[in-house]
């Protein structure tokens, strides 16, 4: 019925689980680890530095993918992708991560691999390849911001994408999450991006509106995790009516059910209350989330 094309492994781990995993560490869960409104895009992607030095181990990874595939079916998400950084995972190489994960995925939703700002382009580079001989890898993603400190801005990390696109791996990028559009820009015409993260500021220039309509362009909205880092002040203000009305495609997406604390149909259940968005306009946003997975 549903589908979720933008999940992140390490901010959708079962409170349940994370309770168990952080007692196995002997740490305390922090009380402030769930994302609140307004929080700001840094404070959220701080977030995960606790929840990432819990899934060191490929037999946590596993854990979880296996868990996010198991909940999939309880919120009736038919159609999942599952994405994750295994660079940040330390207690095994990238490659014994990612086999954990597709162990627990075990056919059962697809797996994006992401790249982050600021990283050296290698590391993309090394993900591509790890993803090309792994046929449950569907896609690669840059995730995370830009910052002021980094050295590598969007373009550096083209190389890596156009080899994604020769191998016929999906390309999708986090862009426009609160930042300008010409991002966005950026990542269709030299990441060669299939589908875009967020995308809140789209409609700020009506050329990047056209080019996303030129390419099918299918763009990831968060709208509940666009309210915690600040961009939105609620998700009834989320500009996805404005862009349906204009023929974009756009589908709905959790981010982090665990530091959001939403699954897919009470994130459908929101979005169906924003003003523009009838039976049939949810019906399009969810058939855009089929038709807009990646597939090799
Ligand atoms: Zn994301």
């Amino acid at each position: 019925m549903y589908a979720d094309l933008h999940r992140h492994l390490d901010g959708s781990i079962r409170p349940a689980v994370l309770a168990d995993l952080a007692r196995a560490a002997g740490v305390p869960v922090p009380a402030d680890l769930a994302f609140s409104p307004g929080m700001g895009l840094a404070a959220a992607l701080s977030r995960f530095a606790f929840t990432l030095s819990l899934l060191t181990t490929p037999a946590s990874v596993r854990r979880v993918a296996a868990d996010m595939c198991a909940d999939a079916v309880a919120e009736r998400v038919t159609t999942l992708e599952i994405r994750f950084a295994p660079q940040l995972h330390v207690g095994a190489s990238p490659a014994a991560i990612v086999d954990a994960a597709l162990d627990g995925i075990d056919g059962r939703a697809g797996l994006v691999l992401c790249g982050l700002y600021g990283e050296p382009p290698a590391v993309l580079d090394h993900l591509v390849d790890l993803a090309r001989s792994r046929p449950g890898v569907v896609g690669i993603d840059l995730a995370g911001g830009p910052a002021p400190g980094h050295d590598w801005s969007m373009d550096d990390y083209a190389p890596a994408f156009r080899r994604a696109a020769d191998h016929g791996l999906g390309r999708t990028v986090h862009a426009g999450e609160g930042r300008p559009p010409a991002e966005i820009r950026v990542a269709i015409e030299h990441l060669l991006a299939q589908r875009i993260g967020h995308g809140t500021s789209l409609l700020e220039d009506p050329a990047v509106v056209d080019l996303v309509l030129e390419r099918g362009v299918t763009i990831e909205a968060c709208p509940t995790s666009n309210v915690h880092t600040g961009l939105l002040p609620s998700v009834a203000a989320h500009p996805l009516a404005r862009w349906l009305a204009l023929g974009v495609r756009v589908c709905v997406n959790t981010d982090n059910t665990l530091l959001s604390a939403v699954d897919a149909p009470e994130e459908h259940r929101r979005v169906r209350a924003i003003p523009g968005i009838d039976d049939d306009a949810l019906a399009r946003l969810i058939a855009f989330g089929h038709a807009g997975a990646f597939r090799r």
